[in-house]
């Protein structure tokens, strides 16, 4: 976009933070929101002597992100790819797809397309969506234990009042239940709402403050915090992997013990062994959250393409991955992610290269109905972690694994 904009425009409003006349997060109050990305990277390229001509090269109205960022200067561009096409049989995308890989690890999606391959040859991958509902939870203090119970016993006989509250914030969002935990004085309440094809952080939390103004006002608690890290958001946590946060989803594969031998270069029992001793034994011993490979690749490359919120791969990596021999000596190889936070609505879905990378995949914006493109989105994440921890523990069990880097240049 460095070229649509007047140069002249981007000096003076430059000049005028420098001045102290105005603020970097001003300048749209000034001029159009191009303008004045351009004029923040003049002033920064000033002050650090940093060229930015190619942050500055982007190829989307600034308008569009003004509600992804602030202070914009310009876009940083992750290489995307594309891997497969991969045949799924899910409960909500069926079909043979093209899955969009967006990162900057080289041979991550070599690694992908071959496990891809591998499930197309056997048919396709089976994957289910299992639970959905994302939770926000509000923590209340309270004088003592027996006002927590009286607060968790209200909340059990009003939960209609805490729904008709929630609700009426939102067109889509609706509540599923209402969970109490009480520690000392601190009661925390975890909300948990079907939002449809909204990944739906802002719904809930927006819903969840409704909700708890009708507590704070017919009970005696105090609202501490609307979230009390219970939720959990964006940090490491069991409570997503048991009880499941945004979509747990479960995708698997029966291998021919021949397709594993010709295609992956192993044996279902090779794999069925690291699994065990790596992703389980290893990953337990470590005090690990998650027992797989690398399911963050996955889940990180695809969030970056599809414009979901990149933190939440902490909790999208939550996953187990098994992988045991048939009785008729074939490879059963699964994984399950407990706690997948994706839409196709809201957040950074609507960019430009975003929203098409979503076309790709053919879940751009709601479903019909409400929930099946977000639920379908979440599948084709859960097919690209099973590819590639079936082509990972492969490499691993032919040894393959540094000679792929080496051969790939990296
Ligand atoms: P959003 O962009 O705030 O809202 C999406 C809205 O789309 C929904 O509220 C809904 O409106 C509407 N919508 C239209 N069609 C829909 C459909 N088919 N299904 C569901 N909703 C539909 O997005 P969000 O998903 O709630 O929140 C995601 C954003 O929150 C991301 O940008 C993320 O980075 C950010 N975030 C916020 C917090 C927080 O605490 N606030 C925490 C983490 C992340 P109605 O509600 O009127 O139905």
């Amino acid at each position: 976009m460095t070229g649509d904009v007047d140069h002249a425009a981007v000096v003076e409003l430059a000049a005028r933070v420098a001045d102290g006349e105005l603020r970097l997060h001003e300048l749209e109050n000034h001029a159009d929101s191009d303008t004045a990305a351009a004029a923040r990277r003049h002033r920064v390229e000033n002050e650090t002597g940093a060229n930015c001509e190619t942050i500055g090269s982007y190829g989307f109205p600034a308008e569009t992100a003004e509600a992804n960022i602030e202070n914009m200067i310009g876009a940083v561009q992750i290489p995307v790819g594309v891997v497969g096409p991969v045949a799924i049989n899910g409960g909500a995308l069926s079909g043979e797809r093209y899955l969009p890989l967006a990162t900057t690890e080289g041979a991550l999606l070599a690694s992908v397309n071959r496990g891809c391959s591998v499930l197309t040859r056997s048919g396709g991958a089976t994957v289910r969506v299992t639970k959905s509902g994302m939770t926000r939870a509000p923590v209340f203090r309270v004088d003592d234990v027996a006002e927590a119970l009286a607060l968790v016993e209200w909340v059990r006989d009003n939960e209609r009042v805490l729904r008709e509250a929630a609700e009426a914030t939102t067109n889509h969002g609706e509540l599923q239940g209402v969970t109490p935990y009480v520690v000392g004085n601190n009661v925390y309440l975890r909300f948990r709402f079907d939002t449809k094809d909204a990944m739906g952080m802002n719904m809930v939390t927006i819903a969840t403050k409704a909700a708890c103004d009708r507590v704070e006002a017919e009970t005696t608690a105090s609202l501490v915090a609307l979230s009390g890290n219970l939720c959990t958001d964006k940090k490491p946590a069991a409570i997503n992997a048991v009880e499941g946060r945004g979509r747990s989803v479960t995708a698997d594969v029966v291998i021919d013990r021949d397709v594993v031998a010709d295609a992956l270069h192993t044996t279902p029992e090779a794999i069925a062994e690291i699994n065990v001793r790596k992703n389980l034994i290893g990953s337990a011993k470590a005090g690990a959250l998650g027992f797989n490979a690398h399911v963050a690749n996955a889940v990180a490359a695809m969030f970056l393409a599809t414009g979901q919120d990149e933190a939440q791969v902490v909790e999208g990596a939550n996953a187990i991955t098994t992988a045991e021999v048939t009785d008729d000596g074939d490879l059963y190889c699964s994984v399950s992610l407990a706690s997948l936070e994706v839409g196709t609505v809201g957040g950074g879905t609507k960019l430009p290269t975003q929203s098409e990378a979503l076309d790709i995949l053919g879940v751009r914006g709601g479903g019909d109905p409400a929930g099946s493109n977000a639920d379908a989105l979440a599948e084709a994440i859960a097919v690209a972690a099973l590819a590639g921890e079936l082509s990972l523990l492969a490499a691993l069990g032919s040894r393959h694994l540094s000679s792929a880097h080496e051969s790939l240049g990296r």
